[in-house]
């Protein structure tokens, strides 16, 4: 838990020497409690208060990174349980299983797919996080081979100590996968492979109790990167031990858990259950998700799931404000007016591009807000849209001048004849999708 200005101020030298740069110990605790000083500006202060204080400033769950390539997917960081109080950092990585019992060109053949899979999604390319390979009783070795000459994409690599050596042994330097799991049974060999090869381990434990005494055991042996792996698999059974796992990191501060969790919706069998068992993950605390089956359909749908929870809810997904065109317009096509609020930018961009009806499109500078709530707050006016019009270069684009505001704005078209006096002024339909057949038949 982060320590307030008084307790930092208790580990501190108390000498006020200034050397800091500040005129008492008290004022650069206080900066150092609002995270806008670094320690290190104190000579003097001890390396017990340094741990001490660095154990303090450690967020609750930590960060543990998988990563190959220039690929990585990021586990923990987070530091609230619920987005509204602040935001979530590490959005969930997607992993696709294939097994070592499959032969090296049908791994390839489920590899390839999820290696090119990259969909826009407003504005943001979404992509799977990786591939975990499973042993099963086959050559764990020539997998991880077989998956390498497919993708370059994170592993997480499941099986024995012995297995995952052979697997291990198979990667580049820079390629940092996850082990998965040290148990009860196996934690010292587990604890020995990870340390050899520098990487993250999972703990899997059938109950929380389980998970803190191996997680304490396996510190003890000079580990500190964990991803923690319930062995739950039903709906109630994954999300009463992820929300336990994280209310305890996250509410109590409690180390043995505050770590990333990883779970397995494809030990469930069935195609279905998989994903929901996936999208209750994305929601709820998990952090590497393992599935068995890829469909570009269902992987959509996570993919946006995961986008709409973990992005910034105090920032606007915006586009840049400019002129776009849309299906190469010419010099008589109309000017279609927007907010840079991606979502309200992608519809109208989607229905003209989708219809392959030529036009520009005038991005307007709304700091992200959709038409209706611009307009509201002052975003989104006759001055601003025609500012934006001339300094973007709109009338140089055509030479029949027509601009269409958006329906809900139709108040705007008398200011905006007068601030465009050039132009034709024109209300649009209120909703994106009437658009196309709008320039179809009234235009
Ligand atoms: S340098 Fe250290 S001991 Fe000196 S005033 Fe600053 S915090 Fe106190």
């Amino acid at each position: 838990m982060a320590l307030s200005g008084i307790q930092i101020y208790q580990l501190l030298p108390k000498t006020n020497c200034k050397e800091c740069g500040f005129p008492t110990c008290l004022a650069f605790a206080m900066k150092l409690a609002a995270k806008q000083v670094s320690l290190d500006l104190c000579p003097d202060v001890s390396e017990e208060a340094r741990a001490k204080l660095a154990e303090a400033a450690a967020p609750p769950v930590r960060p543990i990174t998988i990563k190959s390539n220039g690929h990585e997917v990021k586990g923990g960081n987070e530091v609230v349980l619920f987005r509204h109080k602040k935001r979530f950092f590490s959005p969930p990585g997607l992993f696709i299983r294939v097994y070592d019992t499959q032969s090296a060109d049908e791994i390839k053949a489920k590899v390839k797919p999820v290696d090119e899979y990259v969909v826009d999604y407003v504005g943001m390319d979404l992509s799977m996080g990786g591939i975990a390979v499973q042993a099963n009783g086959g050559d764990f070795g020539a997998a991880v081979e077989a998956v390498r000459e497919a993708t370059k994409l994170p592993l997480i690599l499941i099986g024995s100590a012995g297995e995952l050596k052979t697997g291990l042994e198979k990667l580049a330097d820079d390629d940092t996968p996850l082990l998965c799991h040290a148990t009860s049974e196996n934690w010292q060999e587990m604890a020995e492979l990870a340390k050899e090869y520098d990487v993250p381990l999972s703990v899997a434990a059938d109950n929380v109790d389980e998970m803190v005494d191996l997680v304490k055991k396996l510190g003890d042996a000079g580990l500190k990167d964990f991803v923690l792996a319930p062995t739950q698999r039903s709906m109630l059974g994954t999300l009463t031990v992820n929300t336990t796992i994280r209310r305890m990191a996250i509410q109590e501060t409690f180390r043995p858990l505050g770590f990333p969790i990883i779970n397995f919706p494809g030990d469930v069998g069935d195609p279905i259950r998989e994903v929901s068992l996936a999208m209750q993950a994305i929601g709820k605390y998990g952090s590497f998700i393992v599935l068995d089956n890829f469909e570009k359909a269902t992987a959509y749908a996570l993919l946006v799931l995961r986008a709409n929870i973990y992005t910034n809810p105090q920032e606007p997904i915006q586009v840049t404000p400019g002129i776009y065109e849309l299906n190469d317009p010419g010099p008589e096509d109309p000017f279609l007016v927007t907010t840079n609020f991606s979502i309200t930018y992608f519809s109208v961009a989607n229905e003209i591009e989708s219809m392959g009806i030529p036009a520009w499109l005038l991005v307007t500078d709304s700091e992200g807000m959709s038409v209706l709530t611009a307009w509201a707050a002052g975003k989104f006016d006759a001055e601003i849209i025609a500012k934006d019009a001339k300094r973007f270069g709109a009338p140089d684009k055509v030479t029949r001048k027509r601009i269409i505001l958006p329906g809900h704005t139709a108040v705007l078209s008398g200011e905006l004849e007068e601030e465009l006096p050039d132009w034709e002024v024109k209300v649009g339909p209120k909703e994106a999708v009437d658009l196309s057949a709008y320039i179809k038949n009234v235009l």
